[in-house]
């Protein structure tokens, strides 16, 4: 449930008029709804209420906005992170050392030692070798730092090609054959402290099967390090939990389901559980709002050229991803056409022969679902500017990122060389 509604005939986020929105920032924007964000960092928590104190660590990656973060810090979420900018932006918003997790194929080690001083839950590995660095981190610092490794468990996710992290042709986590020898090499490394494990098989998930056949996979290790002795604390079970993009799209299982399912795997694990939700949270917490430029005629179908490009949103390129389109004002009548921006790319297309309501030139309409991985993975691509951000709270607003214009001149110095003309 999200709260973007039509009311008096124009879609607003909670009681703000998007058109006013447009009307003040401009268009392209992202509008991010404050309480569709609690609701659903709350609606995760209750999933998981049966178990005793786990740790809802939002994937940051997914909308790294410090107003998203503050809010989500707010609710008692902690922070899964995959860079040093994000562990200050985790830290900046109130997120505590204790509930920050490390995780990341690529880890540096002055990103491991910057983390390690300021205090985190744990580390989760990739590799041996990461740890080799690690270890020798730790050791300059004179501290010990918590680590689980990530393991590979050679799942298909059922989700699309790009966004699959746990099969072996993927670079993430350890192949779970090699998972005890490389357990047994860690314990001989000086600082390091064998904390947990953990797996995250992809995202957009909308089967529980997949989850379940990977956490029953890290069932069997702890198991086997039991018996090995090591004295585990935490199984982080990773993100990747769908959410439903629109009719005609896969439905995810609720979270609900996904908690029982849980609560069933591992009853007998006697483990803290840390679940790394991102597109949960904030998926259908935000909207990109974007006006009509005109209506070129097509073969097939007409042309619906927005101002928002692949530049703003960038899953329909990268992935093939659906969002679904809505006007701001609906009139009634509906149109087929192909939905796409200004940029020069074939690729920078938001939709092919997709019927919607009828929007005509200078016309609002939104992307839906573009809460999670939308504004994160904006460029400046064709000289447009990054896309500003705005936070809906209420019957109030605000701009939570400027529109950022980094082809300006200010931005991008010249060489001296360059200086004037010759
Ligand atoms: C991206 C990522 C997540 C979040 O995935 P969602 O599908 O957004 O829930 C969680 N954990 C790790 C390690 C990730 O890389």
């Amino acid at each position: 449930m999200d709260h973007f509604d039509i009311i008096d005939g124009e879609l607003h986020s909670e009681q703000v008029s998007l058109e006013a929105i447009a009307e003040e920032v401009g268009t392209p924007v992202y509008v991010y709804s404050a309480a569709t964000l609690s609701r659903h960092a709350r609606v995760m928590k209750e999933a998981l209420a049966s178990l005793d104190d786990p740790l809802v660590a939002y994937a940051v990656k997914a909308n790294p906005n410090p107003a998203v973060l503050a809010i989500l810090a707010r609710e008692g979420l902690g922070a899964d992170i995959v860079s040093i900018g994000e562990y200050r932006a985790a830290r900046a918003a109130g997120m505590a050392p204790g509930d920050i997790l490390f995780s990341g194929v690529g880890k540096t080690a002055s990103e491991m030692a910057e983390a390690l001083e300021g205090g985190l839950l744990q580390f989760n590995l990739e590799s041996v070798q990461e740890a080799v660095t690690l270890s020798a981190v730790a050791r300059d610092l004179g501290k010990t730092a918590p680590v689980a490794l990530r393991i590979n468990p050679d799942v298909e996710a059922g989700t699309h090609a790009k966004i699959t992290t746990g099969t072996a042709d993927n670079k993430f986590g350890l192949p779970i054959g090699d998972a005890m020898d490389a357990f047994a090499m860690l314990r001989g490394l000086p600082n390091i402290d064998v904390t947990g494990v953990t797996v995250h098989i992809g995202s957009q998930l909308t089967s529980l099967e997949p989850l379940e056949t990977a956490f029953r996979a890290l069932g069997g290790l702890i198991d086997e390090l039991r018996r090995q002795d090591f004295a585990l604390r935490l199984a982080d079970l990773g993100g990747g939990l769908g959410v439903p993009y629109g009719p005609g799209q896969p439905e995810p299982p609720t979270p609900a389901d996904y908690g029982a399912m849980v609560g069933r795997v591992t009853a007998n694990w006697g483990l803290r559980l840390a679940f790394e939700p991102g597109r949960l949270i904030s998926g259908n917490a935000g909207v990109l709002l974007t006006r009509v430029v005109r209506i070129k005629p097509g073969e097939h179908h007409p042309w619906l050229i927005v101002d928002a490009a692949m530049n703003d949103l960038m899953r329909p390129a990268l992935y093939d991803a659906y969002h679904h389109i809505e006007v701001v004002r609906p009139g009634g009548g509906r149109m087929t056409v192909n939905v796409v921006g200004p940029v020069c790319e074939s690729g920078d297309t938001f939709a092919m022969a997709r019927e919607m309501d009828f929007a005509g030139e200078g016309e609002l309409v939104v992307f839906r679902t573009a809460g999670a991985y939308g504004a994160a993975m904006s460029s400046g691509y064709n000289s447009r500017p990054i896309t500003p951000e705005v936070l809906v709270d209420g019957d109030r607003w605000a701009l939570v990122r400027q529109r950022l214009d980094l082809a300006s001149a200010a931005a991008l110095p010249l060489p001296e060389w360059l200086h004037g003309r010759h």
